[in-house]
Order: C-alpha cells, then structure tokens, then sequence
C-alpha cells in the first residue's frame, strides 16, 4: 500500500508543506489528514482528477492537520458531486461531535458529506480495513493514530504522538508489518511530540528501514532521523 505525501512538515514547517498522505486505486481516494496546505497541493498535483468518491480519516483538530477540510469536502459536494466518507473512530462520541462542530463552523453542511464508522473498508484492495487507534498528544485533545491491514503485513501511521506505546503495540501484534509512518522530533523530551531517542528505543534497528519520519520541524530533524537508521518520507513534486 503506497501512500503518496502531498507534505511533510511539522505545524510551524510550513515551507514543507502539512504533512498529510493520500492513497489511490483508481477512482477512489483515501486522504490521511487534511491540513492547512492540502487542499492547495490537491487542486496544484491534479488529484482530484478523475475522483469518483473520496473517504477522509483526520487524526486531530490541530489546524495542520484539518485546516483545508471544509475547503475538502464543499469542493467534492458542490463542484465535483462526488460523495465524501468522513471516517470516525467507534464510540468516541466526543470525536464526533468536536468532527460535526468543525463541518459546520467551516459552513458545511450535512448533506455535503456522511460518517462511517472504522473498520472494514471494501473500495479499496491495497488494505481491507483501517483502525483508529487512540494516542497521547497535546493536553486535553483528542488524537488518533491510524492502522491499515494489508496484504503485505499492516501499516501504521501515527500522525501527531508523544508516546512510542502505539508503534510497540502496532510492531507486536504485526511483526512482519509492512511499514510504519511515524513524527518525531529532534529533542531529547517534548510534552507533546515524540523524541528520536524514544521512537529508537522502540523499534528494533533491523526493523527501522521499514520506518519512515514525517511531521519534520527542520533539516535537522531529516539528519538526525538518518543517523538512528530511520528514513524520511519525501513529498513527490507535481
Ligand atoms: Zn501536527
Ligand atoms: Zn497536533
């Protein structure tokens, strides 16, 4: 399962663009995150192109994560009429609510777009389901991480953490996981962002060529990353 980066920065890393990821199998789209930039990188890269149905799964209510949601979705009800999959993690009726408040505050309104819950996924064959996994971020807000079944083993991707505990339960229950799309920061602690060091201690040296860095706060962060073995995700030019 290839997910495509449209950015890769961190919130105050702009000139990289919001990290965000999209994967496609022929006219169906899977977007990851929908930040400040990504409706930009949308409309420049042509992805909508083409697009018969889109389904959405945004990880937070930090603006570099939905900033451009509400652009998102009017765009594929009102110009393209394609429908729009707002994912949503079971149970957390909070996460609803806050998701349901954001729609309408950016004016959007309720027909523009449904809610589906997790899980099984039948458009697509590059996975068969996806999971929100719940994780420690910034005090008093909701955050998920996001899991993918597929055929070659299970991919991760954690958008914004603090904690490692999310990538140790993903590695052990998928030890043969295909790949892991983590942030870090280059700091030896951070309340809310998830230092090298701790992304090391808990992936295997023999396992951190299948890990990929996003969420990047500088040049920096990129080099670091590489001296523990890990690699940085690179965002394809339009
Ligand atoms: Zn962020
Ligand atoms: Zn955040």
């Amino acid at each position: 399962m290839e997910l495509h980066f449209l950015g890769r920065g961190a919130a105050f890393n702009p000139l990289e663009g919001n990290t965000s990821a999209y994967y496609r199998e022929g006219d169906h789209l899977f977007l990851i995150d929908c930040g400040e930039s990504v409706f930009t990188e949308f409309i420049r890269r042509g992805l909508f192109e083409g697009a018969g149905q889109l389904w959405i799964a945004v990880s937070h209510f930090h603006s570099d994560h939905c900033g451009s949601l509400g652009s998102v979705v009017l765009y594929c009800a009102e110009i393209l009429h394609i429908p729009v999959h707002i994912l949503l993690p079971k149970g957390d009726e909070r996460y609803e609510a806050e998701m349901r408040q954001l729609l309408q505050l950016f004016g959007v309104s309720d027909e523009c777009f449904q809610f589906d819950a997790e899980g099984t996924l039948q458009a697509f064959t590059g996975f068969s389901s996806m999971s929100f996994c719940r994780t420690k971020h910034a005090p008093g807000m909701i955050c998920y991480s996001f899991s993918f079944d597929t055929p070659e083993g299970g991919l991760f991707y954690t958008a914004d953490t603090a904690t490692a505990d999310g990538i140790r339960a993903f590695i052990a229950a998928h030890p043969c996981f295909e790949r892991i799309y983590t942030e870090g920061i280059d700091a030896p602690n951070h309340p809310v962002h998830l230092p090298l060091h701790e992304l090391a201690d808990a992936v295997p040296e023999q396992l951190r060529g299948k890990v990929r860095l996003m969420h990047l706060n500088g040049a920096n962060c990129e080099q670091a990353a590489k001296a523990l073995g890990f690699s940085a995700v690179q965002t394809e030019n339009a």
